[in-house]
């Protein structure tokens, strides 16, 4: 209703407020609502905000109350499967808790973190903003460049975030194909782009597929968006962790001429997803522009811990300096050294106090017996990796009706469905699960319109449960083969 003299008037003028009769006082006209009015109405975008990896765990849990036992194969978190993050990252985090590291870190993160993941990456320390996980990055690389209706190219399939993200601003996942081994179709993304893409994201190594990209194909996705002005987000979460040869090679030490956002994190590579230390680095053209973006970002909300950010400080300079053959021990004060203004009197004076401790109680730790580097324990997880990879790969291939391609990466595969007793790879899942309780990820939660039937499998179990679920998925493919062509 258009407002009458006085009621416009209340919106600005004092005295008009308190004699307005039809306003509360703060611009909004009066209304009663109806009888039947909710409490609570639910926001449109939950309509579009579903998970996968998650949304089965219900079903698993009322399999689970009927006495059956679950093979939680659809969750990516090595603790949950007995791994720990290297001794050395815990002893560190006592050590800042220690010293008074409890409070709200800088927004854009730890400046000891910053600067050593700014000379890791080969950035500038106002390039580089530590995150809540990667899980906060990608919302921040998102939140920075997409409007509500644009698009960002995604791999089919990939991780669900990305999507469930996109949804929550109302704008659009463009999926990109990828071919039978996950490798990404080239002639797909680029015929996908339009006016409304605003990046391109890659996974490498992938969740959900494993796979690992060439050199030659990272070549190619920068020529792309250099030819379309588009920036990349790069999703390295599991770059260490690569089966079968050397950690994956940055995008950003490819695509030179583009912008590149890569996301890296403690989560995966450091075996340590329950620490929350995720960061953003911005590589290339016009970085500075998007830099600006992500500090308003961080100061928007309050940072992820601080003790853990510590520990993520002192992970990246132990790899670092072992992987460069020397003692982790050593220049333990070079960030130290070039903190400058990022950090305040009072911090620089905890850090003293801090940085000598972590080296004394290392010190003592590397003189004893067993004592293994961050990098050994990491190799260590690899090749635990490489051994249930190996099982489950040989395992799923040889069931009839299933195909699954190797994976390089990551800890997970990405199998196949060769079977049209199901109409949906959702039915499988479901199915194999009430049946035997093996608990895999339908493909479909990964994206929508895959060539086919598929499902994720989480191979971080010991090798005798990975077993024990290959001959329950040997039995009951049998099993549903047989009675459908009964
Ligand atoms: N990116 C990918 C590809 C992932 O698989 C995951 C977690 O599974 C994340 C990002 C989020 O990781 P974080 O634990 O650092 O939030």
């Amino acid at each position: 209703m258009k407002p009458g003299p006085k009621e416009k008037s209340a919106i600005t003028g004092t005295q008009a407020l308190v004699t307005a009769p039809s306003n509360n006082g703060n611009g909004f006209a009066h209304y009663k609502p109806a009888a039947d009015k909710p409490f609570i109405q639910i926001a449109e975008r939950m309509q579009h905000i579903s998970y996968a990896i998650r949304d089965m765990v219900a079903l698993a849990q009322k399999v689970q109350a009927t006495g059956k036992k679950v093979h939680w194969f659809n969750i990516g978190d090595p603790g949950v499967f007995g791994f720990d993050p290297p001794a050395q990252i815990k002893m560190a985090i006592a050590q800042a808790l220690r010293f008074k590291f409890s409070g709200y870190a800088p927004s854009q993160g730890d400046p000891l973190l910053r600067l050593i993941v700014a000379k890791n990456e080969g950035v500038d320390v106002g390039r580089v903003f530590i995150t809540e996980g990667l899980s906060e990055g990608i919302d921040f690389a998102i939140q920075a460049l997409v409007n509500q209706g644009e698009n960002v190219l995604l791999p089919a399939p990939g991780y669900p975030l990305y999507n469930t993200k996109m949804k929550a601003i109302f704008a659009k996942a463009n999926f990109y194909r990828t071919d039978e081994n996950f490798q990404p179709d080239l002639d797909d993304m680029r015929a996908r782009i339009n006016e409304s893409t605003k990046a391109i994201c890659i996974i490498n190594p992938n969740n959900p597929t494993g796979a690992v990209y060439s050199r030659q194909t990272l070549q190619q996705i920068a020529e792309i968006a250099a030819e379309y002005k588009l920036p990349i987000i790069a999703d390295e979460i599991y770059s260490e962790l690569t089966i079968d040869g050397e950690p994956t090679e940055s995008m950003a030490s490819i695509a030179k001429d583009v912008p590149v956002i890569v996301g890296k994190g403690l989560s995966k590579n450091f075996i340590y997803p329950g620490a929350r230390v995720g960061y953003l680095a911005i590589h290339g053209p016009e970085s500075d522009k998007l830099a600006v973006e992500m500090s308003k970002l961080g100061n928007a909300r309050l940072s992820t811990n601080w003790e853990t950010q510590l520990g993520g400080w002192f992970a990246f300079k132990m790899h670092q300096n072992e992987r460069e053959g020397r003692n982790g021990r050593e220049n333990l004060f070079a960030e130290f050294d070039q903190l400058g203004s990022l950090a305040t009197p009072f911090v620089k004076e905890q850090y003293r106090k801090f940085i000598p401790a972590v080296d004394a109680v290392l010190n003592y730790v590397q003189s004893q017996e067993g004592y293994k580097t961050v990098h050994g324990q990491i190799d260590d997880f690899r090749s635990e990796l490489r051994i249930r990879r190996d099982l489950v790969h040989n395992g799923l291939n040889s069931i009839e009706g299933i195909h699954c391609p190797k994976p390089e990466g990551a800890f997970y595969a990405f199998a196949r469905v060769e079977n049209d007793t199901f109409a949906t790879d959702t039915e499988f899942a479901n199915h194999l699960l009430e049946k035997t309780g093996v608990f895999v990820v339908p493909g479909s939660g990964f994206a929508p319109n895959l060539p086919g039937k598929f499902f994720r499998l989480v191979f971080l179990a010991e090798q005798s449960e990975l077993q024990e679920a290959m001959g329950k998925i040997d039995d009951y493919m049998h099993e549903t083969i047989t009675s459908h062509r009964a």
